[in-house]
């Protein structure tokens, strides 16, 4: 697990189009919106590039940004530190 701290390091993720990345929107926080706000996208997914999407995250939007390189890495995190309070990105399906 990585944490992205710049929007060029995310861009490079997303131009190399390898892994995932999650969005920790409400991090370690249970509220009625944390489970669909923390997502795990592939790294190729649009909601990852402001270049495609307006609304994509940046690394200046709300939460940390963690890059996995493969999804069973991410899982392992996921279960051990966001145990149902997070969810796929319908769109990438990861
Ligand atoms: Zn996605």
């Amino acid at each position: 697990m990585q944490k992205i701290d710049s929007d060029q390091r995310l861009r490079e993720l997303y131009d190399t189009g390898q892994g995932y990345i999650y969005n920790d929107f409400e991090g370690g926080h249970q509220t009625a919106s944390s489970r669909e706000s923390n997502k795990l996208h592939r790294a190729t997914c649009e909601e990852c590039d402001p270049r495609r999407s307006k609304h994509a995250m940046t690394v200046n939007t709300q939460g940390q940004k963690l890059f996995f390189a493969n999804m069973s890495e991410a899982f392992k995190w996921l279960m051990t530190n966001r145990a149902g309070n997070w969810s796929k990105c319908l769109r990438c399906n990861p």
